[in-house]
């Protein structure tokens, strides 16, 4: 049975994950700060393929107890994901320097540090995920730390690609667009948030935590075997377009263009 560990498996894409993982007979440690949140996993994860650790991933020890666990449990580990974040980012003006230490304690030296716990139990055929996003991409209005963390994190990807792709340990990312989950749900209350959406998403819905799990789901599997350093982006082309407004779309330039 292959031995996954998935950060912030407790809600939204962390969670869904986890269900399609152990769906295709994957066992899961999963791994969040609440464990009345990780208490979801014994909805979607059969007893015998779960494991659960209530931690702050930003504590030193926590890399580590997380990963003597996965070993502890099962002996070895074949898919680390790096999920958990937390979203409401600043712009930079506005980021004091708790702030910036968290996000990127949060959202990229943890994951970093997983790594490199991990790194000595994973075989070739082992593969690591980061969950990026958009504002990692694209220009993210209030990105601040968080697409400074984001973007950290595909430079990793790139790097885990090259260095261990020899030993047959892939890496990849994953960059959501706007999904809904618990971090964005406050957005979805808003008119305004929901029609920026709709106005620059050439798809024509919105993302969901299923679209998310399965490409996440695909690139654990031995389909993406050569798939090794790449930025899956989900987010049914919003970082691809340029004139998706009403305005653009109804402009006399972009339809003398089209
Ligand atoms: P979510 O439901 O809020 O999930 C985030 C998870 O991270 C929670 O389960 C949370 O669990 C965990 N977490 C937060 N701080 C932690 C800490 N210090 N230590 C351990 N765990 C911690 O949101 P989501 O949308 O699924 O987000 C998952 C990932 O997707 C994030 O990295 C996010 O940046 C990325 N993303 C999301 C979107 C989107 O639109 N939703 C877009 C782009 C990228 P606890 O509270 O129990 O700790």
């Amino acid at each position: 049975m292959q031995v996954a560990i998935i950060t912030g498996a407790g809600s939204g894409i962390g969670l869904g994950t986890a269900e399609k993982l152990a769906a295709a007979g994957i066992a899961v440690l999963g791994v969040g700060r609440d464990a009345d949140k990780l208490a979801q996993l014994d909805h979607v994860v059969p007893p015998e393929q779960l494991a659960t650790l209530p931690v702050d991933l930003t504590d030193d020890d926590a890399p580590r107890r997380v990963i003597d666990l996965a070993v502890e449990r099962w002996g070895q580990i074949d898919i680390l994901i790096n999920n958990a974040g937390i979203g409401k980012p600043k712009p930079v003006h506005e980021t004091d320097d708790a702030t910036l230490d968290y996000v990127l304690a949060l959202m990229l030296r943890a994951p970093f540090r997983l790594i490199r716990e991990a790194l000595p139990h994973m075989r070739a055929g082992s593969a690591v995920i980061n969950i990026s996003s958009t504002y990692a991409i694209v220009g993210g209005i209030r990105g601040g730390a968080y697409s400074a963390a984001k973007a950290g994190l595909l430079g990793l990807t790139t790097h885990m690609a090259v260095q261990y792709g020899p030993q047959g340990i892939r890496c990849n990312a994953v960059a959501p667009g706007v999904i809904n989950t618990p971090m964005t749900e406050d957005n979805f209350e808003s008119e305004t948030f929901k029609k920026m959406n709709d106005h620059m998403t050439p798809y024509p819905r919105l993302g969901t935590v299923e679209d998310v799990a399965s490409t996440i789901a695909f690139l654990c599997s031995p389909g993406a075997e050569l798939i090794n350093g790449q930025t899956i982006v989900v987010d049914g082309g919003w970082s691809s377009t340029k004139y998706l407004s009403d305005f653009g779309r109804s402009s006399k330039w972009v339809a003398a263009e089209s």
